[in-house]
């Protein structure tokens, strides 16, 4: 089994190049859901279903969220009824979560119902939410503390994260098979996510960072960081906000105590002898996933040096 540690986007892109290159029976994710919220009553679990539906081939990828040929004539009639409609959720979006909330609701665990929904997209990996019980990421911002959602999709990422609030993740427990997931892998990647808020989140839950540690498995983790920017999203200001550089050499810090190795973009070539110095091996290769064929190469590097 080869375990990875998995955001929304940069995650998902990573694991259909996996998938591509292995047996998904053979793959397990473990999903952050610091972000998940709830809106006009709905449980909504943005990273779970950004791989989700990227995995089944439905994700708009020039928004990088929600479903390709949407349609927004609830969201519409939700804005003439007065209620505020700054996240937008499309007509078959919606579908999802109604049928998560309702299992919800009925008693099921939230991995119960992301088991359920991977099966019902055909899709043969395993995904697990890091945790089932609540576990959301609140910000300390220039402008107040916020919600991961007002942050990032109310506010657009703009105002200046001065201070990431994880304690509810902290409390939470790992989701079934979390901490198995680690322990008993081939192999564990952490996907080219955001460090603070993706797979921050992650590490935070009760025992996940312990795991890593101890874990025979080789970890190893993709830069999301290609020279000093975030190809998407604040991950990039928000290292600089939190006083860590801006670079694939702060990525590889966060994560030194429990990394066996580091992959770097071929533009960060000459951070390699820096990222060594946190005693970890650094694989430089192709991280710009700009293609299928660039996907799984990528995927394919991981694999073979994680295996040697
Ligand atoms: P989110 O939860 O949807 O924001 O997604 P993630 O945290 O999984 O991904 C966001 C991160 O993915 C950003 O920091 C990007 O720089 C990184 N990313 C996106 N595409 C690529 C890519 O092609 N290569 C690499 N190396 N990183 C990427």
């Amino acid at each position: 089994m080869i375990t990875v540690l998995a955001g929304g986007v940069g995650a998902a892109k990573f694991l259909e190049g996996l998938a591509a290159v292995m047996p998904q029976e053979e793959i397990t994710v473990i999903v952050n859901t610091g972000d998940d919220a709830i809106f006009h009553g709905l449980h909504v679990s943005p990273d779970i279903d950004t791989v989700i539906y990227t995995l089944a081939g439905l994700a708009d990828r020039e928004r990088g969220w929600g479903l390709r040929d949407e349609t927004y004539q609830c969201l519409d009639a939700l804005g003439k009824l007065g209620e505020e409609t700054w996240f937008t959720i499309g007509d078959r979006d919606l579908a999802t979560h109604l049928y998560r909330t309702r299992r919800l609701r009925e008693g099921a665990l939230l991995s119960e119902v992301t088991a359920e929904l991977v099966q019902l997209h055909n899709l043969r990996l395993k995904i697990l939410p890091m945790s089932d019980d609540p576990a959301p990421t609140l910000l300390n911002t220039s402008e107040g503390v916020l919600s991961f959602q007002e942050y990032f999709v109310r506010l657009r990422q703009q105002p200046e994260v001065l201070a990431v609030d994880l304690s509810a993740a902290a409390q939470a427990r790992p989701a079934p098979g979390v901490i198995e997931a680690i322990e008993r892998a081939r192999a564990v990647i952490v996907a080219p996510s955001n460090p603070i808020i993706s797979i921050g989140p992650i590490l935070a839950v009760q025992d996940v960072r312990e795991a890593l540690v101890d874990t025979k498995a080789r970890v190893a983790a993709i830069s999301p960081i290609i020279g000093g920017k975030a190809m998407k999203g604040p991950a990039d200001r928000m290292l600089a906000s939190l006083g860590h550089e801006s670079s694939a050499t702060a990525v590889a810090k966060i994560y030194a105590d429990f990394l066996d190795a580091f992959f770097l973009d071929c533009q960060d070539v000459l951070l390699q002898a820096y990222v060594e110095r946190y005693g970890m091996r650094v694989v430089v290769a192709n991280t710009f996933m700009s293609s299928a064929i660039a996907k799984e190469n990528l995927a394919r590097v991981v694999l073979e040096t994680l295996e040697t």
